[in-house]
């Protein structure tokens, strides 16, 4: 099907014809969006999808990119820019209600002054609190997003507000049940408060964490965080892939880290092929090795979810 680029988006937002998406990546790579829509609140939200589905055009939604990787010939139909709005923080007695919009170092830290702890493994993870209910961020056992997820709210294809506890997410590790649903758009979250610590002890805690993870990952070279998932059971993936003798490999500007192989960094002008070309060389070599399947933790957009969001209810 051919878009043209005739939509009739009347948002209060901003909408943006052709936009790029490589500035918008952490890994800083891929093409631009036919259309950039960035909402500036719920109404505008709601007039997206439905515009979306009367169209029959792609949808795709976008945080803070750093866990996606896009096409070098961009994403056709819509993207849904969710990190500049919903950014609003409320606390209340016993617990936190955040936009998916807030950033996870932002939540971390406004927690830390408020002398609330237990939310310092957020601080080195840059994406938005939307993106991180869907994958169940984290890094490691019990410091996961889901260990303190009291509920969340979604907006689903047929236009309602729905709320899920927790619970009903199914969260284990890097996984809830949000994943087989992929224009399900998670808009805000509410998080339980149980520690409380001084903010300077908390503060010089998240400071310790950063200095930790910054010096096992390749911070100065534009990146997605974990390639792969940690196969269950077994040895992490950046220990196979440092096994198979991958540190180091490049195809043009894609490159697996030196500093810890469940990285990919962009040199310069590594393409998505080229990353891609990467992952299926590292994936088809662990296997070949040592018989273990490297799950990818990062979305290929738009492989990943092609599916035209589809509510004939509407229609
Ligand atoms: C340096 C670095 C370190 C990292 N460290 C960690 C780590 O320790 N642990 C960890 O778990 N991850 C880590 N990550 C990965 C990443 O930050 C997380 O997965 C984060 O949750 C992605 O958020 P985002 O807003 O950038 O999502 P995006 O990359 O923009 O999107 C990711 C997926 O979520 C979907 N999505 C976005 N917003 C919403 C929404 N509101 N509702 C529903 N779906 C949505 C998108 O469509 C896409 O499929 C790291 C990344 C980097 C670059």
């Amino acid at each position: 099907m051919v878009f043209g680029l005739n939509h009739s988006l009347a948002i209060r937002g901003q909408v943006y014809d052709n936009h790029p998406l490589a500035p918008l990546t952490t890994w800083k790579i891929g093409g631009s969006a036919q259309v950039l829509a960035v909402p500036r609140d719920l109404d505008d939200l709601f007039e997206i999808l439905r515009q979306a589905q009367i169209l029959e055009w792609p949808l795709f939604f976008l945080g803070r990119g750093s866990n996606l990787l896009i096409a070098d010939r961009g994403l056709p139909g819509i993207t849904l820019h969710l990190a500049p709005t919903f950014k609003e923080l409320k606390l209340k007695d016993d617990y936190l209600e955040v936009g998916a919009g807030v950033s996870l170092p932002r939540l971390a830290h406004y927690l830390a002054a408020q002398g609330v702890a237990g939310f310092e493994f957020m601080t080195g993870i840059p994406g938005t609190v939307g993106a991180a209910v869907r994958l169940n961020a984290g890094t490691g056992p019990g410091q996961e997003i889901g260990a303190h997820l009291r509920q969340v709210t979604l907006v689903t294809p047929r236009l309602q507000l729905i709320t899920l506890t927790a619970a009903e997410l199914g969260l284990s590790y890097r996984y809830s049940r949000l994943l087989h649903f992929p224009h399900w758009l998670v808009v805000a979250a509410k998080f339980n408060l149980n520690k409380t610590a001084p903010p300077v002890q908390i503060q010089a805690r998240m400071s310790e964490l950063l200095r930790q993870r910054q010096a096992k990952s390749p911070v100065n070279s534009p990146n997605c965080g974990s390639v792969f998932k940690n196969p269950p059971g077994g040895r992490p993936a950046g220990w196979l892939i440092e096994q198979a003798g991958l540190k180091g490999l490049r195809y043009g500007d894609a490159q697996v880290s030196t500093h810890h192989a469940n990285f990919i960094i962009n040199l310069g002008h590594a393409t998505a092929a080229q990353v891609k070309a990467l992952i299926a060389h590292i994936q088809e070599t662990v296997w070949k090795l040592f018989g273990v399947t490297l799950e990818r933790e990062m979305i290929i957009l738009p492989d990943d979810i092609m599916a035209p969001i589809l509510n004939s209810e509407i229609r």
